[in-house]
């Protein structure tokens, strides 16, 4: 997929949701929602975190400076939908784990999916507040044994980035960080 280097963040053109989701699956990418601010206020570490994965303009400042580096076809795909979109295409024959978000929210957005999508197949979850060792180390464990097809990770940047490469070095997935998209799931 065609990619330009804004202010040193590599970001992806998708001309479709559809072109997105596909090419992410098919290389069990680690989605990363870029905006302007992601743009602007990039440092070096943040830059190396977005370019080893799939930066995709989840902002309209994203997609007008991809539009004057020359991407006329490119359109904006809002995070907070695009995992909802993931989920419609694949609930009936791939498998989920979702990490993130407060006790209550995590609890409340598995109810509402299996509720919108009747059959999804969620492996397991957890809250996003992981404060030992031992808890991390029981986190990538369980996502190694179950192997989902699709990992949900909503701690806000970059940690969600961070603790999603570690998981993929264990076990090859399509990953999405969220930031806090279960909370406007959830309202
Ligand atoms: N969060 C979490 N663990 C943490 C810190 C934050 O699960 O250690 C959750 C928090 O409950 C919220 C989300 O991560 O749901 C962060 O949302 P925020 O709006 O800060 O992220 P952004 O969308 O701005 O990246």
């Amino acid at each position: 997929m065609l990619y330009k280097i804004l202010n040193g963040v590599k970001t992806h053109a998708p001309a479709s949701r559809t072109d997105l989701i596909n090419f992410a699956e098919k290389n069990k990418a680690i989605l990363v929602a870029i905006n302007a601010e992601k743009i602007l206020h990039a440092t070096p570490e943040s830059r190396q975190i977005i370019n080893r994965n799939l930066g995709y303009p989840d902002g309209i400042g994203a997609v007008w400076a991809l539009h004057k580096k020359g991407c006329k076809d490119v359109v904006k795909i809002p995070g907070c939908e695009l995992w909802l979109d993931i989920v419609g295409r694949y609930y009936q024959d791939k498998t989920f784990y979702l990490v993130g978000g407060k006790e209550a929210v995590i609890q409340e957005t598995v109810t509402k999916l299996k509720a919108r999508f009747p059959g999804i197949k969620i492996l397991n979850y957890r809250n996003g507040y992981i404060k030992t060792a031992t808890e991390k180390n029981a986190l990538l464990q369980d996502v190694t044994l179950k192997k989902p097809d699709i990992v949900f990770v909503a701690l806000g940047s970059p940690k969600q980035e961070l603790l999603m490469e570690e998981m993929q070095r264990l076990h090859p997935a399509l990953y999405q960080g969220l930031g806090g998209s279960f909370d406007v799931f959830t309202g």
